[in-house]
């Protein structure tokens, strides 16, 4: 039986419109889910020039018939879906039947396909929706798909297509997403002759170690903590990395119904989870598959969309952050984190009787952790009641420089974060409040300035190089800036006469993507109109430390609160920042005492 039918228009009308197939990438998609929703248990993808050349699917799955073979490429033409009904609540993949019309349309197609109970197979090759020839054929059960010069009629869309690494990285991803959902499929990519990816049948987590546990993304499995959660709403199952394990550049993965999906909303909650666990700028890598009632979901008919709506978001963003955090705190091994306390001030009962506050003669010297001075006259109460936010070991041998608010031994003092944006340290004339942002920033600024008068900047090498296309004059400006760009991290070539290619960044913007800066930089630069090369190097000192420093909103855990200090301490000033913005401030005791009376 010919199991293809045509959908009904009013079907079609529902469809979202729009093309389904921007780049080779979308086109692999749509090809590999053909094979898994035929049942194939091996997939081989064949690439060549990134997809450009050629892209070749070759399945195990049901084959087709002679008159499917033939019908597949029809518009609309599909054997997934009956009626708009099916429509909200289908868990195959591929539902629209545009796929096939919609590439034949644009490339070369040869195709051989076979079903077991055919004796022969079909061979079909069409060009920009010509059939050029269909015939039988010898051939394997299955479907081995050719699909060759891509936009070969079409040169706007091969004129927008990035550059081969770029493109080779848009297929990857598009492949990752796949292969991690269907890890009992056993799965190899080739890209010009060479094997990327060798993926043999496995569970889940044999899935990600094949794919992930590599020298170039560090992403292991025996970092992984389970979780697993079954509410009536939604399951959540998974793996989360060990807050040790995070890094800069993480492997971030939601699946909902076997389908990948991006969800800001739900990474919310996952980092939420690691609050206070994490370094500064590192990410946990996870994978997480909810499985949900698909009419409680919105899967957006948009084929290229990855984007999809809950019905109760608010809800699973809860009891995903508590999953997580209950699979966290059965393995976090390391005994200083206790987030359930983090941040509760541990003081001591208070004394009975009622306690004045000591009469502390003013500093001059505008000191406020001048404590050695002031010691012996501190009552005894007193010193009980704040022996709880006092450090262990009161710093009496501190040594102070005139107007500084900070002691020297700042990191054995006891502090707190303040709405996600300033450290708060208590001390005896009031609270000194240091602002996180500006304090990252001019710590950055001092070392970039420091590594391009020394040329020994530190570069984090990008996985896949980036582009930067320029106009004429940018291009000179860049050239200009080129060598002190290369000497803070930089690993920049140009690569034709409007564009550079980006091989590397500072280490302090690891995880930025570098384009941005960079135009930033330049933009600043002819803005401000720095003509001297001290001034430019400002400008870019400037712009990379204010693109990498830690951002507001960011909870910082104790250890990065007190080596921010410290490193903070190390500036020849601190106060300010270079273009005078306040980094630290003193709210006094008496401004304090005043809101009470
Ligand atoms: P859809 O997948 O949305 O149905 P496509 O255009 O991708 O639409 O494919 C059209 C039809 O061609 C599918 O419904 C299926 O019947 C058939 N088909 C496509 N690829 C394969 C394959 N690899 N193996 C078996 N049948 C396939
Ligand atoms: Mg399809």
């Amino acid at each position: 039986m010919d199991v293809i039918h045509l959908l009904p228009d009013s079907v079609a009308n529902q469809i979202a419109a729009g093309e389904v197939i921007q780049r080779p990438a979308s086109c692999l998609k749509e090809l590999v889910e053909n094979s898994l929703d035929a049942g194939a248990t091996r997939i081989q993808v064949l690439v060549r020039d990134a997809g450009r050349t050629l892209l070749q699917v070759i399945d195990d799955g049901s084959g087709m018939s002679e008159m499917d073979a033939r019908l597949a490429f029809e518009r609309h033409a599909t054997s997934k879906i009956r009626e708009a009904q099916d429509l909200f609540s289908l868990r195959t993949m591929g539902f629209r039947g545009e796929a096939l019309a919609s590439i034949c349309a644009v490339a070369q197609i040869e195709m051989t396909t076979r079903r077991a109970e055919d004796e022969t197979g079909t061979l079909i090759e069409i060009h920009g929706s010509d059939v050029i020839r269909q015939e039988p054929c010898v051939c394997p059960v299955g479907t081995n798909i050719k699909v060759s010069n891509l936009f070969f009629n079409v040169p706007v869309r091969r004129k927008f297509l990035k550059t081969d690494q770029t493109e080779l990285r848009n297929l990857l991803t598009e492949f990752y997403h796949i292969v991690l959902v269907y890890p009992k499929v056993a799965f190899t990519f080739v890209h010009n002759d060479e094997i990327l990816l060798e993926l043999p049948a496995g569970t889940e987590k044999q899935r990600i170690e094949a794919v992930f546990g590599n020298p170039k993304r560090h992403v292991y499995t025996s970092s992984f903590v389970e979780i697993h959660t079954e509410t009536e709403l939604v399951s959540i199952r998974g793996f989360v990395v060990k807050p040790e394990n995070a890094t800069r550049k993480a492997e971030q993965y939601f699946f909902v119904n076997g389908r990948f999906m991006r969800h800001p909303y739900f990474l919310k909650a996952v980092q939420t989870a690691y609050s206070g666990m994490l370094a500064s700028d590192y990410q946990p890598s996870f994978f997480i598959y909810f499985d949900i009632n698909p009419e409680a979901i919105d899967v957006n008919i948009h084929p290229t969309k990855t984007e999809i709506k809950f019905a109760d978001e608010q809800t699973i963003f809860q009891i995903l952050m508590a999953s997580v955090r209950e699979a966290l705190g059965k393995f976090t091994l390391s005994p200083q984190i206790d987030f359930d306390t983090r941040g509760s001030i541990d003081i001591p009962v208070m004394p009975e009787h009622p306690v004045s506050r000591p009469q502390v003669a003013v500093d001059p010297s505008y000191n406020p952790f001048h404590t050695r001075p002031v010691a012996s006259q501190v009552p005894r109460e007193w010193q009980t009641l704040y022996e709880g936010i006092q450090p262990g070991n009161p710093p009496t041998e501190s040594v102070y420089t005139d107007n500084r608010l900070l002691p020297e031994d700042v990191e054995n003092y006891p502090m707190w974060q303040y709405a996600d944006k300033y450290i708060l340290i208590p001390c005896m004339q009031g609270i000194v409040l240091v602002n996180q942002h500006r304090a990252h920033e001019a710590v950055l600024y001092r070392q970039l300035m420091e590594q391009m008068a020394e040329a020994r900047g530190a570069t984090q090498q990008l996985l896949f190089p980036e582009v930067m296309s320029l106009p004429q004059h940018e291009m000179l400006l860049a050239g200009a800036l080129a060598e002190d760009l290369r000497t803070i991290g930089f690993d920049m070539e140009q690569l034709s006469p409007d564009s550079y290619s980006i091989q590397g960044v500072p280490a302090q913007i690891a995880d930025r993507s570098p384009v941005p800066v960079l135009m930033d930089i330049l933009e600043q630069v002819r803005e401000r109109g720095a003509d001297t090369r001290s001034e430019w190097r400002e400008q870019i000192a400037q712009s990379i430390a204010a693109s990498g420093a830690i951002p507001y909103g960011k909870t910082l855990t104790e250890t990065e609160m007190r080596d921010l200090l410290t490193r903070l301490l190390q500036l020849p000033q601190y106060r300010r920042t270079h273009d005078g913005k306040t980094i630290v401030s003193l709210l006094t005791d008496e401004e304090i005492n005043k809101k009470f009376q």
